[in-house]
């Protein structure tokens, strides 16, 4: 059986090579290890091996981790759907949450974010692959909500984040990561400061470093598949 840290050095090279073949410095991407499923003693062991961004998606999941991590130093990533009542922790416990696509959930983290704490670093989700079941806003809407999070103080607006719909085809995978790059380089275009896509999981990261990621959110690659 191959290790959480010999896998995570493969996709290390991997990701760096999809960066260079990109014609890209492979600083500008950043990996973020998704830990959801996986229990804390495997974030342990990709954090020995030098991992220090981790991402989750349930809230309960996350901070049961994290009393027991509490002796590390991770920049923890909140990526799942939020659900309006849970604000308040998620602006308490996390660095970042990439999943922002309501006006509503932007001011409830503003006012939730505790004033010791820098401002929580923002991405807002974009749906690309139009089906009305994902969530994520669309294009149209992405703009709007943008300039609004812009405003609110504890909040820093760093990009967007897509979750397109899962293809083996790269030329789709890569049409719709250039969907959101389009939206992201429109809103550079208007004045606002963003620096982060965050696009790219386990299945189509290097399509996604092709078309600009800056964050590849990257699960079994790294720890293995999930028991559903
Ligand atoms: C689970 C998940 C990932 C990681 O998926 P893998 O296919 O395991 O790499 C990335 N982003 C989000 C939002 C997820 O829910």
């Amino acid at each position: 059986m191959t290790s959480i840290s010999e896998r995570l050095q493969a996709v290390r090279t991997s990701v760096d090579d999809a960066a260079i073949r990109a014609g890209r410095d492979p600083r500008q991407v950043h990996l973020l290890a998704v830990s959801k499923a996986h229990p804390a003693n495997a974030i342990r062991a990709a954090y020995a091996a030098g991992q220090r961004l981790f991402g989750e998606n349930y809230l309960q999941e996350a901070l049961n981790k994290q009393v027991e991590l509490t002796d590390l130093v991770i920049e923890w990533h909140f990526i799942g759907p939020i659900q309006s009542n849970k604000t308040q922790p998620i602006a308490q416990h996390f660095d970042w949450v990439h999943s922002v696509d309501r006006l509503k959930i932007a001011q409830r983290l503003n006012m939730a974010r505790p004033e010791h704490l820098p401002p929580l670093q923002i991405c807002l989700q974009v749906n690309v692959s139009q089906e009305q079941t994902k969530s994520g806003l669309s294009m149209d809407e992405t703009a709007e909500l943008a300039h609004a999070v812009a405003g609110l103080p504890r909040l820093k607006l760093r990009g967007l984040m897509a979750i397109p719909a899962p293809t083996h085809d790269i030329e789709l995978q890569r049409a719709q990561f250039r969907q959101v790059r389009e939206t992201f380089e429109t809103l550079q275009q208007q004045g606002m400061m963003l620096d982060t896509l965050s696009i790219g999981m386990s299945d189509d990261y290097a399509a996604a470093i092709a078309e600009g990621a800056t964050i590849v959110r990257i699960g079994s690659a790294i720890f293995g598949p999930r028991n559903q």
